[in-house]
C-alpha cells in the first residue's frame, strides 16, 4: 500500500505507516500479546535508532547494521526479549549491550529504570542522545565497559537482559537476578543461538529455552574472548 519494502519510506507520515505494519505483521501476527508492549514500540521511532543512511528500512522485519560493527536487533526479538521479562511500571532492569539503544528505550517506555552496558563509547554516547531526544534518559544510565558479568554494586535486578550472543549462562547474571527476577540471553555457538529464560525463586533458578535467534557476540569476561 505505497510503502515499498525495499527502499523503504522516509518521510514522516510513511515512516508512521511502516511502524504500524511492524507492529500489525511482525509482531501480532506472530504472538505477541503484551497491549503495552505494543504501544511502546509504536510510541518509539526506531527510525531515530538506525544509521541515517538506512533510515528507510528502520521498520524492515530484520536486524539492521549500526556504528561499531555491532547492530540493533530485529523488532520481533526486541518484543519477545521484553515479552519474556515480563516488564512492569518501576522494575528496575540490567541491559547487556547499549548498542543503538532501542531496547533501553522500549523498557524505559514501560516505566522501567534500566541500567545500560556498552563497551564501545561511540554507541554509548549515541544511544544516550537519542535516550535524551526522548525524554527517556532520566530512566537510564549508560555504563561504557565490560558489562558481561553484570554488576554486583546495583543489584538485584528484576530482570537482565543481554542482547548479545554469549557461549553460556555467566553465574554473577542469575546470582544478581531478585526473587522473582527474570533473565534473557541468547546462548548457543558464535553463528546461531537460542534465547533462554530464566527464573530465579528463592534459590532456586529455573531455564527454559524459547525462539532460536542469532546475536552479536558478547565480548569480555562473561562471554567470548576478544
Ligand atoms: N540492545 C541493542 C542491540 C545491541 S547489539 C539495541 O537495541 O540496539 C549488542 C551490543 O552489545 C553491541 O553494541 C556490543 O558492542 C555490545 N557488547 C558486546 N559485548 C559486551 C560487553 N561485554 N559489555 C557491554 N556491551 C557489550
Amino acid at each position: 500500500m505505497g510503502i515499498d519494502q525495499g527502499h523503504g519510506p522516509t518521510d514522516p507520515d510513511r515512516l508512521a505507516a511502516a511502524r504500524d505494519s511492524m507492529i500489525t505483521d511482525q509482531l501480532r501476527r506472530r504472538g505477541i500479546r503484551d497491549e503495552l508492549l505494543l504501544a511502546a514500540m509504536t510510541a518509539v521511532p526506531r527510525e531515530l535508532f538506525v544509521p541515517s543512511t538506512i533510515r528507510r528500512q528502520a521498520y524492515d522485519d530484520a536486524a539492521l547494521p549500526i556504528e561499531a560493527g555491532q547492530s540493533i536487533s530485529q523488532p520481533y526479538m526486541v518484543a519477545r526479549m521484553t515479552e519474556l521479562l515480563a516488564v512492569r511500571e518501576g522494575d528496575r532492569i540490567l541491559e547487556i549491550g547499549t548498542g543503538s539503544g532501542y531496547q533501553a528505550a522500549i523498557l524505559a517506555s514501560l516505566g522501567a529504570t534500566v541500567l545500560s552496558f556498552e563497551r564501545h563509547r561511540e554507541l554509548a554516547d549515541g544511544a544516550l542522545e537519542r535516550l535524551a531526544t526522548l525524554g527517556l534518559a532520566d530512566r537510564v544510565a549508560i555504563r561504557v565497559g565490560d558489562g558481561s558479568l553484570g554488576d554486583p554494586t546495583s543489584a538485584p535486578y528484576d530482570g537482565i537482559v543481554v542482547t548479545a550472543a554469549a557461549p553460556r549462562v555467566p553465574q554473577p547474571l542469575r546470582d544478581q537476578l531478585a526473587d522473582g527476577g527474570r533473565l534473557v540471553i541468547p546462548v548457543g555457538p558464535r553463528d546461531r543461538q537460542v534465547l533462554v529464560l530464566v527464573v530465579r525463586e528463592g534459590s532456586t533458578w529455573t531455564e527454559r529455552r524459547d525462539d532460536p535467534c542469532v546475536f552479536v557476540p558478547l565480548v569480555g569476561a562473561g562471554g567470548w574472548p576478544e
